[in-house]
């Protein structure tokens, strides 16, 4: 079968391979559509981040060359022997989680803390950005009718989001500033007002990425170049400040905002992975007993729960997919086109092995 595999930074191949061999407690799927993430592009660009290359993943045993893509939906074409939940054609998307059943994290079920995790597509030996993948039977969700492969490819993407809701505790009719309005930005803005946040203030730069967050349903968006952020966010709360913010930049300047629009006693969640260390005067903390969470991927529930989003309407993502191209381009048209001058006019690219697919 055709898969991508990662080799290096700036060195991703499409490549032959054996296809995966189903074993007792797995489906086999086969891929219909895998997006393709920020922390891909981040291996692709700079990497080795999470992938293992010198060193086999004590969990799973690989190593690089590993296959991408953990954003993905398929269709079960195989049962493992043990494996009774599903049937032959069911519509399925994978919660891409190697975990080791068995740590104080994973036995309270905070299984996305484990002290083993992996992810597959980035730390296993398989991954979405190929024609056939094999997972766990915990870990394959159906998707249930009227939710599409397209919008199935955006259900980890989307859980990301709606897990950092839950880390903030939002009330409904409380305000929240989201600060960066990629992907994950964007998902957030849109589960925030499905979940009865009243006003959604995101922050961002690039004019195409603020078009996309008044789809997303953002009530208003503030550009820092144009105005002053914090005050502004004031002025719409009674000089108080936001409830909660959330940092999806992974810059200083963005991590200073999250801070700066907050109330006293307010909450910044931290989705974001960085590159580097933040440079941080704490007193702007201290003062106001602001709180700082972090936030990553999804606890247990979460992606059923998108799923069910999806599939009753309360969650659209219509603007999340901007491109779909086949795997032969994924290079080409797939990471050129996100890490290149036109990047912010792309969210998602979403990928299929099936040329039939494609329009
Ligand atoms: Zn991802
Ligand atoms: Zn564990």
């Amino acid at each position: 079968m055709k898969a991508a595999l990662w080799y290096g930074p700036k060195d991703v191949r499409i490549e032959e391979v054996a296809e995966p061999v189903v074993k007792e407690n797995e489906v086999k799927v086969k891929v219909k559509w895998c997006g393709i993430c920020g922390t891909d592009l981040h291996e692709y660009l700079t990497g080795p981040i999470f992938i293992p290359v010198d060193v086999k993943h004590p969990a799973t045993g690989a190593k690089a060359p590993v296959i991408l893509g953990h954003e993905f939906s398929g269709e079960v074409v195989e049962l493992g022997k043990n494996v009774t939940e599903f049937k032959i054609g069911d519509p399925v998307v994978i919660e891409p989680l190697v975990t080791c059943g068995e740590c104080k994290a994973c036995r309270e079920g905070n299984y996305h803390l484990c002290d083993g995790l992996a992810f597959h597509g980035l730390m296993d030996l398989g991954g979405g950005l190929a024609e056939y993948t094999t997972f766990r039977k915990e870990f394959v969700k159906k998707l249930p009718e009227g939710v599409s492969y397209e919008k199935g490819a955006l259900v980890e993407p989307l859980s990301v989001a709606l897990h950092a809701i839950e880390v903030s505790e939002l009330k409904v009719n409380q305000t929240a500033v989201v600060v960066g309005a990629g992907p994950i930005g964007l998902a957030l803005i849109e589960n925030l007002k499905a979940l009865g946040a009243k006003n959604v203030i995101a922050v961002e730069l690039s004019t195409k990425r603020k078009e996309f967050a008044l789809k997303a349903g953002a009530d208003l968006v503030l550009d820092p170049r144009e105005v002053n952020v914090a005050e502004e966010v004031k002025n719409l709360t009674n000089g108080l400040g936001a409830d909660i913010s959330f940092e999806v930049t992974g810059v200083q300047a963005g991590f200073e905002t999250s801070v700066d629009v907050i109330r006293k006693k307010g909450t910044v969640v931290v989705v974001s992975i960085w590159e580097k260390g933040v440079n941080f005067n704490l007193n702007n903390l201290v003062m106001g007993e602001k709180k700082i969470i972090g936030s990553v991927v999804y606890g247990e529930g979460i992606f059923v729960t998108t799923i069910k989003y999806l599939a009753d309407g309360r969650i659209k993502a219509d603007q999340l997919i901007t491109k779909k191209i086949h795997l032969d381009d994924l290079v080409k048209e797939g990471f050129t086109a996100l890490t290149g001058s036109d990047r912010d006019s792309q969210v998602k690219i979403i990928v299929t092995p099936d040329k039939s697919l494609i329009d």
